[in-house]
């Protein structure tokens, strides 16, 4: 007899038993089918969730590429932009380099203006016989007068047609020298030829020579030793640019034409205005014609230092030259080169 313990349950019977497990075959069922949803949902989600990705990225390559060639056009303005913007800046460089250069030609003209003006108020004052230009005397009888020819601001290409024209007429003159580059070789035909060669400056920038003393001398050592290397010359003859008595200079350091003026004397050179002007600094084109009929107003002192320009604008000097060589020997008047010991036909000195 087996022993049954009274507090054990009873164990079930076995219909209890089988619908229990018909229950729980139920329960595990359900919860499968929930499971299938489940996964099926997130299966559907995904799917979804992939093919809205691949969407998006086929747009953003197609978004990207017109980004791409939007940038790159972009990149091309700019570059053309900028290449415009600095050919304009050099357009404008060029202006104002330009307009620079009208203004000192400007102001050289204004300068020589009131120089006329000052000689002209001078000449007026003083008594016709004190005569303004040393021994040489004064008069109105042209065969009494010595005309000395310079030409500033060569060599240029057009010192070898000076040159011819000054041989024809066996004429001797003075050439003021500057850095002529390239045609320094003609400061040698010069010399060669018998006239004299001078000192004019290096750089004629009137900022930068009369910018101080210091600055000037060291302009005229620089030209002394171009004229020295080319020609074997060592030249104490100088003439400003300008003039001594132009008042450009007072625009980069007042009074210091008063100080060249003795400083150059000290220094053992001996500088040279003039006392006629052809009128060829008055511009690049004026008409020979014009040229021939200042050289006729010829001052009353007997040297007549006659300032002209060997420069490739001065085209009309070079047409005038013969004319105007004609007249003075028509009249009998001797032609020479300046010396150191020539008259130099001072300017007042006005700054
Ligand atoms: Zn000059």
């Amino acid at each position: 007899m087996e022993y049954r313990d009274p507090n054990r349950p009873a164990r079930p019977s076995p219909r209890a038993r089988q619908n229990q497990r018909i229950q729980q075959i139920r329960q595990l069922r359900t919860v499968l089918l929930i499971c299938a949803i489940i996964i099926a949902v997130l299966a559907v989600a995904l799917t979804v969730f992939a093919v809205r990705s691949h969407r998006m990225t086929e747009a953003d390559v197609v978004q990207e590429k017109a980004y791409a060639s939007l940038s790159a056009a972009f990149a091309s303005e700019q570059e053309e932009r900028s290449q415009e913007g600095s050919s304009y800046q050099a357009q404008l460089d060029e202006q104002s380099k330009a307009h620079a250069s009208e203004k000192d030609a400007l102001e050289a003209t204004i300068s020589d203006l009131n120089r006329q003006l000052s000689l002209k108020q001078a000449a007026a004052t003083s008594s016709p016989s004190s005569g303004s230009s040393g021994s040489s005397g004064s008069s109105s009888d042209l065969s009494q007068k010595t005309i000395y020819l310079t030409f500033d601001d060569g060599p240029s290409p057009r010192t070898p047609e000076i040159l011819k024209i000054l041989d024809q007429y066996g004429v001797k003159a003075t050439f003021f020298v500057i850095n002529g580059g390239k045609y320094n070789h003609y400061m040698k035909d010069i010399v060669n030829a018998g006239h004299a060669i001078a000192l004019h400056s290096y750089t004629h920038s009137y900022s930068t020579i009369y910018a101080s003393e210091s600055a000037y001398f060291s302009d005229l050592q620089k030209i002394s030793d171009v004229v020295y290397e080319q020609t074997g010359v060592r030249t104490k003859l100088i003439r400003f640019p300008g003039g001594s008595s132009n008042t450009v200079s007072r625009k980069y350091s007042s009074g210091i034409m008063s100080r060249l003026t003795k400083q150059v004397e000290s220094k053992g050179y001996v500088y040279f205005d003039w006392n006629l002007s052809s009128g060829d600094a008055d511009g690049n084109r004026v008409p020979a014609q014009t040229l021939i009929n200042n050289c006729r107003k010829v001052p009353r002192s007997n040297s007549v230092i006659v300032l002209m320009h060997d420069a490739s604008v001065k085209k009309t000097t070079v047409e005038a030259l013969p004319a105007i060589i004609e007249y003075y020997k028509k009249a009998g008047c001797k032609f020479a080169k300046l010396t150191e010991s020539s008259p130099t036909a001072h300017q007042r000195v006005l700054n």
